[in-house]
């Protein structure tokens, strides 16, 4: 305390602080603890402050001058090749595949219109490297387009797109399949593709018994001596009480409606709403065989219907 401090800014405007007219609350803020210190505030350009600069740099740089790895020489920064090891290894295998060798003599044979061999003797298959078969290559590809530092693990059709430009190899698609299929990372985390469900959406309570009921069906069974094979449960959401149909998985509307005549309506009379998950597809079409049906045999089955109770009088 006392003594005088100088300090160096690449802030112009900070220089003139003390004397500002106008400051905004930051500025205010600040100059109320700086004013007990004895200050001078000197410009000193940002271009000007290599020192500094070179003192605030990074750590991880070091490594790498540590080695006597100059990357600053200019000798050394102008022989600086970044080259695909992969490609060239499979240039290599190439040389010694049988497979290729095949492609190579059926060219002879026969003119392809895909195939060509390059200057280099280098396999292509239009603009595509053609791969050997060998798995392991296939794998370090599709292991470099996937699950590297640089990949997300893509779903195995973008993997193909992206890697379809630049190789070829026989069942390449399915080898890609297969390989995403097999990620342990993308069998644990499952990405949900679809919308939100947003909030539950409750069913209201019935308010009569058999006015609301729900349908589903117990598939798979073995066929029973009437050529059954299924069971068609109706419940009424009120009371919970349940019928159990015998049918056949084969049965159309048409024959759903006729057995819901004689089961169901003959007991409880037509439902108001009827909520079915396992047979939505052909709800419509129960639905309009019923009212259908409703129309031609009202008069039929109109005996056979029970009077609903008077529902003032419980
Ligand atoms: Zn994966």
């Amino acid at each position: 305390m006392g003594n005088l401090c100088h300090i160096y800014t690449d802030h112009k405007s900070l220089k003139y602080i003390f004397t500002q007219p106008e400051l905004n609350m930051r500025q205010r803020r600040w100059l109320e603890l700086i004013k007990d210190y004895n200050l001078e505030v000197h410009y000193h350009p940002g271009k000007a402050n290599v020192v500094a600069d070179a003192l605030s740099r990074k750590q991880h740089v070091e490594p790498l001058l540590e080695e006597g790895f100059n990357l600053l020489h200019p000798v050394v920064l102008h022989n600086i090749v970044i080259s695909c090891s992969l490609e060239s290894q499979i240039i290599e295998l190439q040389k010694s595949d049988p497979g290729i060798f095949h492609i190579k003599r059926k060219m002879q044979e026969q003119d392809t219109k895909h195939f060509r061999v390059d200057e280099k003797g280098v396999l292509w298959f239009d603009n595509r490297l053609v791969v050997p078969k060998d798995h392991d290559v296939h794998n370090k590809i599709i292991d470099e387009a996937h699950s590297s530092k640089l990949s997300i693990h893509l779903g195995s059709s973008k993997i193909y797109q992206d890697l379809k430009p630049r190789f070829w190899w026989t069942k390449m698609k399915k080898e890609i399949a297969a390989y995403v299929a097999r990620c342990d990372t993308c069998c644990r985390v499952k990405a949900v593709h679809l919308k939100p469900a947003g909030l539950l959406q409750p069913l209201s309570v019935p308010g009569w018994k058999w006015e609301e009921i729900s349908m589903d069906f117990i598939v798979g069974l073995p066929l029973t001596q009437k050529g059954h094979n299924s069971i068609w449960v109706i419940v009424d959401r009120l009371t919970k009480s349940a019928h159990f149909i015998p049918v056949h998985a084969t049965y159309r509307p048409s024959d759903y409606a006729e057995l819901y005549f004689s089961q169901i309506v003959r007991l409880h009379g037509v439902p108001r709403t009827i909520i079915s998950i396992e047979v939505l597809s052909s709800l419509p079409a129960f639905g309009s065989t019923c009212i259908h049906s409703l129309v031609q045999n009202w008069f039929a089955i109109q005996p056979t219907i029970l009077k609903p109770p008077d529902r003032l009088s419980v």
